[in-house]
């Protein structure tokens, strides 16, 4: 699965936390990220995680073109809901974008948290499924 992991700086800790905790899960799949929140993880963890640019320069309208080409699997966003950001209409794009998809948005830790543990369940392989219907129609 292609997952994207995105934080703001307030929250930036806090994904780099998730991200080492649940390593073994994470590292079998496809990882991307925003800039800053990409070094910081892959730094920390040892992931290899693909970066795009960073989010206030247009690192989250690329992920959501990734959504939009049905090339992201699911998004972890640690949002940090008290702070303004210069980038808030491409936040409010990436989150409307994700439910114009029907892709699992995780906006906070706790919801991260079961995401992550339904991914080593094997709960979202309906993706793949989709994914496969969808190319043999092509
Ligand atoms: P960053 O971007 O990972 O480059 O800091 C995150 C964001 O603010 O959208």
């Amino acid at each position: 699965m292609n997952i994207a992991l995105i934080a703001h700086d307030e929250k930036k800790q806090e994904i780099i936390h998730f991200a080492t905790a649940y390593k073994h899960i994470l590292e079998k799949h496809e990882l991307f990220a925003t800039g800053t929140t990409g070094k910081k993880i892959s730094e920390a963890s040892g992931l290899d995680v693909f970066r795009f640019q960073s989010g206030p320069v247009g690192g989250d309208q690329q992920i959501g073109a990734k959504i939009a080409q049905d090339e992201m699997d699911m998004v972890i966003f640690f949002r940090d809901p008290l702070t303004a950001q210069p980038h808030e209409p491409d936040v409010s794009a990436l989150l409307r974008i994700c439910d114009v998809h029907r892709i699992p948005l995780a906006t906070n830790l706790a919801s991260a948290e079961i995401f992550i543990r339904g991914l080593e369940r094997g709960d979202f392989e309906w993706r793949e499924i989709i994914k496969e219907k969808l190319a043999k129609k092509d």
